[in-house]
């Protein structure tokens, strides 16, 4: 596996988690031997998520809103 910064050779490794509040404390990831990144199963979960599509709506401009304010 290679580094998603670095592109440095990643290892296995367990990690433990003092301020994890879902009461697990050790969890398996990978670390990154040149930058020492660290991804664990969640973060590769939410990279490979699509984020979502930017606001495309009605937004009131800065005038509209003086203008709300000012009334
Ligand atoms: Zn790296």
């Amino acid at each position: 596996m290679c580094c998603h910064r670095c592109k440095g050779l990643m290892i296995r490794d367990s990690f433990i988690d003092l301020r994890d509040d879902t009461g697990r404390m050790t969890f398996d990831g990978w670390r990154c031997l040149n930058c020492g990144e660290v991804v664990d199963p969640l973060v590769l979960t939410h990279r490979d998520e699509t984020p979502a599509e930017p606001y495309r709506g009605r937004t009131r401009d800065r005038r509209m809103w003086e203008r709300l304010v000012a009334a």
